[in-house]
């Protein structure tokens, strides 16, 4: 093996090693958002292993061995930190670390002595907090910090009671020396360390958003071609359907005096083509909600109603039923009264017709508000159970098929309208007392 690779290999297995150690206490079932911290405390504690690990030798050498001894038991007390994140006691390892940290750091600059500039070690305690809690769990980092000051104001009192075993000045001032090149190291890589998980952070960040604006747009053509799609086939097959119903009517009229039963058969087809020419028209209508609109224009919703009585006027005389609009209505700016009118015709139609009582009631109510009004559709009908009503605007769903003619697609169609308008319909409806649809439209 050369030199150079012995070297590589050394560095993989060191890297191992420390990746093992950063690791320890993650678990399979460790939180998430918990991972990054115990890193970092377990980061912080290896440095901090390092470090003081570092002086040993330099006070065997200088034969400070009583200083080596309390360098010593400074470097089993940081392992604790290992041992209480590997037992799963995440916030007991943080201030455990916290905790020995700057104790050690104000006994160790009492003992070695002030000139040794020791005592200044806090000042990096103090970055600490931030790097082993969550930025949002400033309790935890206050009281951090809290540590590394009362530490800092205790050293000045503590130091007359050491003075007896303080080095000589010329060794304090070799301590020092020291332990300017390690501060500079040990905040650089505080530093180092906080802003590569934010960088880490920050392209994550990039990476999903750059994904989420991709899925979006293949979302949104894929929504697209839904649409034409349903618009073409709608479209296309409109015509020849029709065809066949005309078709069938003129045989209908022909057989008209025949009893053998082709008759019914034509009827039932001519039945099937024209429910195929609904479902067609209604699935053509919805395909084509939101398209090649005009600017919206104000819509006064009372000559909206006024209108919308005068069409449903025969319905509402047959059924004998009533429509209250209990307030009048406000004028709306930013929707098409084509769209907004198809709304209210279908909720109150439906009112009408999922109705059973003698006299079908329906209010049409209104309550103001800043950007978005509430409006509400109730009725006196059938209404439905709970569990049912959360499909119920998609296409095609229909509760009551044998009773009620419908294509299903009312709903749907309604819905659609009040999204593209950026408000939201629900219901809230009990079987045998009625229905009530609450929607919103922009002001
Ligand atoms: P359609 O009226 O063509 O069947 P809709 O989409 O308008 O289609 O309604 C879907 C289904 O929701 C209806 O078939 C009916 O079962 C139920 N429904 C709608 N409105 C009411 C209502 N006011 N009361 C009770 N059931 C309703």
């Amino acid at each position: 093996m050369t030199g150079l690779s012995t070297l590589h290999h050394l560095s993989n297995r060191l890297l191992a090693v420390w990746t093992k150690i950063t690791n320890i206490g993650v678990t399979d079932q460790t939180p998430a958002k918990e991972i990054k911290f115990i890193r970092f405390t377990n980061i912080v504690a290896g440095l901090t292993v390092l470090a003081v690990g570092a002086y040993i030798p330099h006070s065997l050498i200088n034969g400070s061995y009583l200083i080596a001894g309390l360098q010593f038991i400074d470097t089993l007390f940081v392992l604790s930190v290992f041992w209480f994140n590997h037992k799963g006691y995440y916030n007991i390892a943080k201030f455990a670390y916290l905790f020995v940290i700057n104790t050690f750091v104000v006994l160790n600059a009492c003992i070695i002595g002030s000139k040794s500039g020791v005592q200044e070690f806090l000042f990096i305690s103090n970055v600490t907090p931030f790097l082993l809690f969550r930025v949002n769990d400033y309790k935890r980092i206050l009281l951090g910090m809290a540590m590394a000051m009362t530490a800092y104001m205790m050293h000045p009192i503590l130091v007359p009671f050491f003075l007896d075993y303080n080095l000589p000045d010329a060794l304090q001032y070799n301590v020092s020396q020291i332990n300017v090149v390690m501060k500079f190291i040990l905040f650089g890589m505080a530093m180092y360390i906080m802003a590569a998980y934010n960088l880490k952070g920050e392209t994550e960040i990039e990476t999903i958003n750059h994904q989420l604006t991709l899925h979006t747009q293949e979302l949104n053509r894929s929504n697209k071609d839904l649409e034409h799609f349903a618009y073409i086939i709608s479209h296309d097959l409109k015509a020849p359907i029709r065809n066949i119903s005309h078709m069938l009517d003129i045989y209908t009229s022909r057989f008209h005096r025949e009893e053998n039963g082709g008759k019914d058969f034509l009827l039932h087809s001519k039945q099937s083509a024209d429910r195929m020419v609904l479902l067609i028209e209604d699935l053509l209508n919805y395909s084509k909600v939101g398209k090649n609109l005009p600017n919206p224009e104000p819509t006064d919703l009372n000559q909206l109603m006024r209108t919308l009585e005068m069409e449903l006027a025969q319905r509402i005389a047959e059924t004998n039923a009533e429509l209250i609009v209990e307030q009048p209505l406000p004028v709306l700016t930013k929707v098409h009264s084509t769209m907004i009118y198809h709304v209210f015709q279908n909720l109150i139609t439906n009112g009408i017709k999922f109705n059973k009582s003698e006299k079908p009631r329906v209010i049409i109510q209104y309550t103001p508000a800043t950007t978005h009004h509430l409006f509400s559709v109730t009725d006196n009908g059938i209404g439905i159970p709970e569990e049912l009503s959360k499909g119920l605007f998609q296409m095609f769903r229909r509760l009551h098929t044998t009773e009620f003619e419908g294509s299903g697609m009312g709903l749907a169609i309604c819905k659609k309208i009040i999204e593209n308008y950026g408000g939201q319909i629900a219901i809230e409806s009990q079987p045998g007392n009625g229905s009530r649809f609450n929607f919103t439209l922009p002001v």
